[in-house]
């Protein structure tokens, strides 16, 4: 996650200082989506680079798991708290793991059964951005054991309601053995998304492909295409979660996958999870861009009212009520934020 990570802190670094003046930047959410066992809960854990979701074959992820994710200092160990025990700090993820699965079970009852009602985590990290991942249920057709008939509907507007925000990036993940005019999930992400402009579809075991088959077209954007394309992805089969392979073993065979794939070799710089979450980096960089003459209009219009205050008061009694410190400069970004943001968004659009 290096590249999304590192550019989500810096800008939270840069904003975390506007927020003596009440502005707050909405950062995106992500959000997967995909038929059930397609891989989504294991993109979302190699994009955190940690291993705590419940995955597997079946009906694994049963409601929505909300993950916020928070940036912490000087902090060894990452840790997860979930809301329904707050104040428990759990650092071993397979304890996390069990406990999601719990907690679903308490609510869900039968172990086939998806709830609308979301599961939230927090996941304290010194590598996390603020930022909220969304893991959801399978898009299914046929219900099985107890879930009711309309199962297939239920999971449907349950991906609407977390994909329709305009601040959610959709991920639409797609195995790469089924077919991809089959893919549900690229018909609902385009549904609430028509342009394409928050929707990446990311193509996963490609390695479990038919022998002679081979994903290029669908990777290089001529199948279906997408405004953003697709990212092709490789993650830990469940022989390789089984025999404890981690996170990065994993992300290197990845790399090594595509490197020395005769079919994919040429294209393999645009593939894989490093560079998934670089072009989610990209997405992030655009959306705020996007919030930032907002951004500039509520601390320009609060500075305008401490200006006022400012005339009406004397200085220690401004500074005693409201801790504006220096004065109104310590409500701006500072010219050397101001330019490390432009930087970091890239040049041509800047700030003022
Ligand atoms: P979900 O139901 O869409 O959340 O799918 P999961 O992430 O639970 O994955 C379903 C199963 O497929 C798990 O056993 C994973 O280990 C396996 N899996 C997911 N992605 C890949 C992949 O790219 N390659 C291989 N070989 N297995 C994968
Ligand atoms: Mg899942």
């Amino acid at each position: 996650m290096d590249t999304l990570l590192a550019t989500a802190n810096r800008l939270q670094d840069v904003f975390s200082k506007c927020d003596m003046a009440g502005v707050e930047v909405n950062l995106p959410q992500i959000v997967v989506v995909g038929a059930q066992s397609s891989g989504k809960s294991s993109v979302l854990e190699s994009i955190v680079g940690l291993g705590f979701l419940p995955r597997g074959t079946g009906v694994v992820t049963r409601r929505p798991i909300v993950m916020q994710m928070h940036h912490i200092r000087n902090q060894d160990k990452p840790y997860v708290e979930f809301a329904h025990m707050p104040g428990k700090r759990y650092t071993n993820m397979d304890e996390v793991r069990d406990e999601i699965q719990m907690d679903t079970n308490r609510v869900a009852k039968d172990e086939k059964n998806i709830k609308p009602t979301p599961l939230n985590l927090s996941i304290y990290s010194p590598d996390a951005p603020n930022l909220t991942l969304i893991d959801l249920p399978g898009l299914t057709k046929i219900p099985i054991g107890d879930q009711p008939q309309d199962v297939g509907e239920l999971v449907r507007r349950l991906v609407y309601k977390f994909i329709r925000p305009v601040n959610s990036l959709i991920l639409a993940v797609h195995a790469a053995n089924a077919d991809l005019a089959t893919c549900e999930a690229l018909e609902i992400a385009r549904d609430v998304d028509p342009e394409g402009k928050r929707t990446i579809g990311v193509v996963t075991k490609i390695d479990l492909m038919d022998e002679g088959t081979d994903a290029y077209d669908v990777l290089t954007n001529r199948t279906f295409p997408l405004q953003h394309g697709y990212v092709g992805v490789v993650n830990r089969s469940q022989a390789n979660i089984e025999r404890n392979v981690s996170m990065e073993q994993a992300r290197n065979a990845e790399e090594e996958f595509f490197a020395v794939h005769p079919k994919y070799a040429p294209i393999a710089s645009k593939h894989g999870t490093r560079y998934l979450t670089q072009t989610l980096s990209c997405l992030l960089k655009d959306h705020i861009r996007n919030c930032l003459p907002g951004i500039r209009e509520q601390i320009t219009s609060k500075l305008e009212e401490i200006r006022v205050q400012l005339g009406k008061l004397g200085w220690e009694e401004l500074d005693a009520r409201f801790g504006v410190g220096t004065g109104s400069a310590s409500l701006m970004i500072s010219e050397a934020d101001r330019l490390a943001l432009e930087a970091e968004l890239g040049g041509g659009k800047g700030l003022s």
